[in-house]
């Protein structure tokens, strides 16, 4: 028996423990009425009044991408936390316009956030990763892994954490900046290192920490990038 954790009340989506005996409550994957189960023998659960064959991937997919939907739209607070430079830093996207399954160009992201003129996309995975040219297609995509509904009470908690759970980037800014950053540090890296070698070296030698080495050839052409 499917036991669903969430629900699609009037305007939004709920979890079990808000739940209220008297409202209606429907499937927010195959939109029939499910009714709250909140006994004290089992987890609660929303179960369907009539059997169904809902597809419990789908549900999981659906139930995150309206998570997000409504917090963005409702202007509520929806941080995502990403990898930079050995820190974990925050982004909050509740200031984005959002669109849900919308068509953009060639293709239909699952969301598509949009605020001046910048432009992400969201992807949620159940089981189907993101197709090879949305990547290509060089937008920001955040893509969100869900494995189950504790993730979906992540989602619904509004923050969702990078140490915890897996979120993969592609063609942000962020990565753009930090490769040149790396990069950058490296060349400083190796300007400094080669301006010592300069100023201690002579026409056969260089003298590293005080030791003489023979200078190699194409010092140089070969150390450069
Ligand atoms: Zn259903």
């Amino acid at each position: 028996m499917i036991m669903y954790e969430f629900a699609k009340s009037e305007n939004e989506i709920i979890h079990i423990n808000e739940a209220i005996k008297e409202k209606k409550y429907h499937c927010i994957e195959c939109k029939r009425e499910l009714i709250p189960c909140q006994g004290e023998i089992r987890e609660y659960h929303f179960k369907h009044k009539r059997e169904s064959n809902c597809n419990k991937e789908s549900y999981l997919h659906k139930t995150a991408k309206n998570i997000i939907y409504e917090k963005i739209k409702n202007n509520q607070n929806f941080v995502i936390e990403y990898p930079f430079i050995g820190e974990i830093k925050k982004f909050n996207l509740k200031d984005f316009d959002i669109e849900i399954e919308k068509k953009d160009h060639e293709f239909i992201p699952d969301l598509n956030l949009k605020k001046e003129n910048k432009k992400i996309y969201i992807e949620i995975n159940v089981t189907h990763k993101i197709e090879q040219n949305k990547i290509n297609s060089k937008i920001p995509i955040i893509e969100i892994n869900i494995k189950d509904q504790n993730d979906l009470k992540i989602l619904k908690s509004g923050i969702w954490k990078y140490s915890k759970k897996p979120t993969n980037f592609y063609n942000c800014q962020f990565q753009i900046q930090q490769k040149k950053y790396l990069r950058q540090k490296y060349l400083n890296k190796f300007e400094n290192h080669f301006l010592q070698i300069k100023e201690e070296e002579s026409k056969d030698y260089i003298i590293l920490k005080g030791r003489k080495h023979k200078k190699p050839k194409k010092l140089i052409t070969s150390t450069i990038i």
